[in-house]
């Protein structure tokens, strides 16, 4: 089989852990395998490299952070690699670059266009283990980009996808998907298999454990995707598949938290046709992602506007609404919130899911600020000061540790 083995900043945290990647590494070799690795920076690392530009700039160029960035998944690429070849493992070390990823230009959160595998495919017919630095490729122009955090596992996943290789295994801190994050709720339990979309929710609404983007690219390609722990490689992990695959469909399958979030209220909006549509287009061209949106009934031709936005825009969302300051009484900026949510295929053809976390939340007496749903999923943005108390509550409610 063709594996493509992907480990996070925790599992390469230490030269120790970098030898127990090493340990598992020759044991997948020795049962036969060809190997692709992917590694990610330390733990650490990246938020390390960021700081030390803040240190010089407020706001550093993209194009600068990128040749800074992706410096960390290169050291840990060789060391790997240097490791594996000492102990009579014939391994080479390849950059995003020399691994054939070409992306966009979209600095700091590029995305990509086309792998070529042709360097990959030679070297695997020598029979070599392939260390791949993650997190990155190179743009037309020639220049070095990242893919956004936690991009690691995008690497992975489009080099298994392009190479269709048999199996992508996410080696983690965790060893598999939880009905929630297991540090937040230790009764969480583990899942056999989730579908894609689910998964797609969980990542998109706050669960770190697998990247978005990465799980939009396993269904896309029909990767067969699994997370899983390098601490315990032994331990079977989750298997992130179609949802036909899936025989036990349940109601619900986890909760998410997302702390990122940042709640902008917009009092006394001119309550006239065309200003939701000027607000939000000028937000959109400034690539802000705004979530959830709520307005109010108009009172005497003015109107309330709620919305979200993840915290890493809130300067840019600040430099934007100062075009509509004539347009509302006061702009409130509240970081003190973050978003609960409940994601479930189930909820598609079964009614009172939606009740029944309204009531869990009544019962803690935490105040809903923002609600919003979709197909197979309920949102709720509530003070910080509750969110793990909510996860818990949420996850008691549907009987998730059952
Ligand atoms: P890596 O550094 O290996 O990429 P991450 O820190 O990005 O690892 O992701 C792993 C973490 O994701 C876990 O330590 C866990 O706290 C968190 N997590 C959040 N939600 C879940 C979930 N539903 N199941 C498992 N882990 C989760
Ligand atoms: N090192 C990068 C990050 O911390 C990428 C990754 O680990 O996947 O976001
Ligand atoms: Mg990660």
């Amino acid at each position: 089989m063709l594996k493509v083995l992907k480990f996070g900043g925790t599992s390469v945290g230490t030269l120790e852990r970098i030898q127990n990647v090493a340990n598992i590494i020759k044991k997948i070799k020795d049962e036969g395998h060809d190997v692709i690795a992917v590694v990610s920076a330390m733990s650490g690392e990246t938020n390390k490299l960021i700081e030390y530009a803040s240190h010089f700039a407020k706001k550093p160029k993209d194009i600068e952070l990128d040749m800074l960035l992706s410096s960390g998944e290169r050291v840990t690429s060789a060391l790997l690699s240097i490791a594996l070849n000492e102990q009579g493992y014939e391994s080479i070390s390849y950059s995003g670059r020399e691994a054939g990823i070409v992306t966009n230009d979209e600095h700091t959160k590029a995305r990509i266009e086309h792998i070529n595998t042709d360097k990959l495919k030679v070297s695997l017919k020598k029979n070599k283990i392939i260390i791949v630095a993650g997190f990155q490729g190179v743009s037309s122009e020639g220049r070095i980009t990242t893919l956004g955090r936690g991009g690691s596992d995008l690497t992975a996943v489009a080099i298994a996808g392009a190479i269709k290789a048999d199996v992508c295994e996410i080696y983690t801190d965790v060893d598999g998907i939880y009905t929630t994050d297991p540090r937040i709720e230790p009764k969480a339990r583990k899942l056999d298999k989730i579908s894609y979309d689910e998964m797609l929710e969980l990542a998109s609404l706050g669960a770190k454990v697998l990247q978005t983007r990465s799980v939009e690219m396993a269904k896309k390609l029909n990767v067969n995707l699994v997370s899983r722990s390098s601490f315990t490689p032994e331990v079977e992990g989750t298997l992130i598949t179609k949802e036909e695959n899936i025989m036990e469909k349940p109601l619900v399958s986890g909760i998410a938290l997302d702390k990122n979030q940042i709640r902008v209220g917009m009092y006394k909006v001119k309550d006239t046709p065309g200003i939701a549509a000027s607000i939000f287009t000028a937000l959109a061209n400034a690539n802000i992602n705004v979530d959830m949106i709520v307005q109010t009934v108009a009172v005497d031709g003015k109107t309330d506007l709620d919305f979200t936005i993840p915290t890493a825009d809130l300067e840019i969302c600040q430099e934007v609404m100062k075009v509509f300051e004539n347009d509302v009484e006061n702009i409130d900026y509240n970081e003190d919130v973050c978003k609960v949510s409940v994601v479930g295929v189930g909820m598609k053809s079964h009614t009172g899911v939606a009740a029944k976390a309204f009531s869990a939340m009544a019962k803690e007496n935490i105040n809903i600020r923002i609600i919003s749903t979709s197909e197979i999923k309920i949102s709720m943005i509530i003070d910080e000061k509750y969110a793990e108390l909510s996860v818990r509550a949420l996850h008691d409610v549907y009987n998730l540790d059952k």
